[in-house]
């Protein structure tokens, strides 16, 4: 089937020298305002360089951002009760854990912490749900997954919307800005955070993000930390790697995580999502040491089991958004965004699911229980991957998901040391809403959408992980179509 294609903010392609001179200021302009990440070639603590963007806000048509901004508070409210189900958790997990031994891991901690005897019920969610459009299907938007630990490039995108504003004036096309939506998820994703803190109530305590040995993604995870400090000049940020905490974090008599003599209000990981962020037992015992404190964590452990594959594939079985959603309007919109999802354990549709995905793979996605990106199998993989694991337990820590088409768009993408001006590609885009929110099993204190990120790949590749270099921020241009 031949791809449908939305229009572009102005007529393309752009005669080269307008393009080139265009792409040197649009360039300065991300530099100097923090559109950036680290060189993982030459990584120095002392330079950046751009990060992958493109030139042109990509089109989006406006009654499905309108519906995924919308939904945002509702699927928030979903994955919180989710969390919380503790027999829903367990069942949806059970097959996977026996073959999936980081998933396992994490599951231990959420067992331990709970006959233990939970220290904070308090949660913080920072969520991102995330969309493509799936062009047969009139560009509705399915759900790509939904994240919620972790979850970037709220910063970053939120300084887009200017640069689009600037690329587009200099392109004699400033009448366009009316199309942009303001992004304010930087504002909104730190506001989650001060109010996490003021609930905490310990004036002396402190903020802990957990990051990465190494942080790439750095101006994304900057930008919260000035923004806060810009907002509250009282509340103090530290930045710990999951070793650094094994070394230096305590639990006092009030089961209160202490550094550096002062308490942890909140814990904000933008790290501890993949295998490799836990390198030897001491992440793993200082993961604990965080749960079993009294910090308000994001997220906390079982808000991080709700946010695997396995369970947005649960929640798409007959019969288990009923459990969540109340019947009407709002359960038919939820299930509206759901793809298809199918489960590969050991039984009869497990079954016709792999009869399925080996007679038709490029019909579909197989998924581990992983974030991060690059872990997915599409196409010729999926079929070889299931011929293999058929037979196996395996199999259980895989989701399969029905391959989401969308449509085509062309544009520049804008990538550090690659030739000006840069070619007219076909893309595709991908779109984020984020969430905050903040409750405990029995109460709800606060629930909002606060703002959207978009990335935009190349059409012809699977994938478009920005910090994996693969994809390019971007930031919608509503159409009324
Ligand atoms: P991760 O947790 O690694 O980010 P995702 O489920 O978001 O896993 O998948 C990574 C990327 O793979 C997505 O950003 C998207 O580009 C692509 N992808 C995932 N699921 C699908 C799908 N069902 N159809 C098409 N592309 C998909
Ligand atoms: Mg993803």
């Amino acid at each position: 089937m031949s791809q449908s294609r939305l229009a572009s903010c102005i007529p393309l392609p752009l005669d080269n020298k307008a393009l080139s001179n265009v792409v040197e200021k649009a360039k300065d302009w991300a530099l100097m305002h923090g559109v950036g990440m680290r060189d993982k070639a030459h990584f120095s603590k002392d330079t950046i360089q751009i990060a992958p963007f493109v030139l042109l806000p990509s089109p989006f048509p406006r009654t499905e951002f309108t519906k995924a901004v919308d939904l945002q508070p509702v699927l928030n409210e979903l994955m919180h009760k989710v969390s919380h189900d503790d027999e829903f958790l367990e069942k949806t997990l059970q097959n996977a854990l026996e073959v999936d031994d980081f998933t396992a891991k994490l599951y231990n901690i959420w067992i331990k912490v709970r006959e233990e005897g939970i220290t904070q019920s308090l949660s913080l969610g920072l969520f991102r749900s995330d969309y493509l459009m799936q062009q047969p299907d009139s560009n509705r938007i399915k759900q790509v997954e939904f994240n919620t630990v972790a979850a970037s490039f709220g910063a970053i995108t939120s300084y887009l919307p200017t640069m689009f504003r600037y690329i587009l004036r200099q392109l004699g096309h400033g009448e366009l800005i009316k199309n942009m939506p303001e992004n304010r998820a930087l504002s909104g994703l730190c506001s989650g955070i001060i109010e996490a803190y003021d609930m905490f109530g310990v004036p002396s305590a402190v903020v802990l993000f957990v990051v990465e040995e190494v942080s790439y993604n750095i101006c994304d995870q900057r930008f919260h930390e000035f923004e806060i400090s810009e907002k509250r000049p009282d509340i103090m940020i530290y930045r710990k790697t999951l070793n650094e905490i094994h070394e230096e974090a305590e639990l006092n008599d009030k089961k209160q995580l202490v550094i550096e003599g002062r308490p942890v209000a909140v814990v904000y990981y933008r790290s501890g999502y993949e295998p490799a962020q836990y390198p030897s037992q001491k992440e793993w015992d200082a993961r604990l040491r965080v749960e079993r404190s009294s910090a308000i964590k994001c997220p906390s452990i079982h808000y991080q089991l709700a946010g695997t594959k396995k369970v947005q594939q649960a929640l798409a079985a007959p019969g288990a958004l009923e459990r969540f959603v109340a019947e009407g309007e709002l359960r038919a919109r939820v299930r509206d965004i759901f793809t298809g999802l199918y489960s590969l354990d050991f039984d009869d549709s497990g079954e016709r699911a792999v009869e399925m995905a080996i007679a038709d793979a490029e019909r579909f996605v197989l998924k581990p229980q992983r974030e991060g990106g690059g872990n997915n199998l599409y196409g010729a993989d999926v079929k070889e991957a299931l011929l293999r694991m058929r037979h196996s337990r395996e199999r259980a820590a895989y989701i399969l998901m029905e391959r989401i088409l969308p449509p085509l768009i062309s544009g520049y993408v804008v990538r550090p040391n690659a030739a000006v001006p840069p070619s007219l590609c076909d893309l595709v885009s991908e779109l984020g809403i984020f969430g905050v929110i903040i409750g405990s099993k029995e109460k709800i204190y606060s629930n909002r959408q606060v703002g959207h990120m978009l990335r935009t790949k190349l059409a012809d590749a699977n994938e478009g992980g920005v910090a994996a270099g693969l994809g390019a921020l971007d930031s919608p241009y509503l159409l009324d179509l």
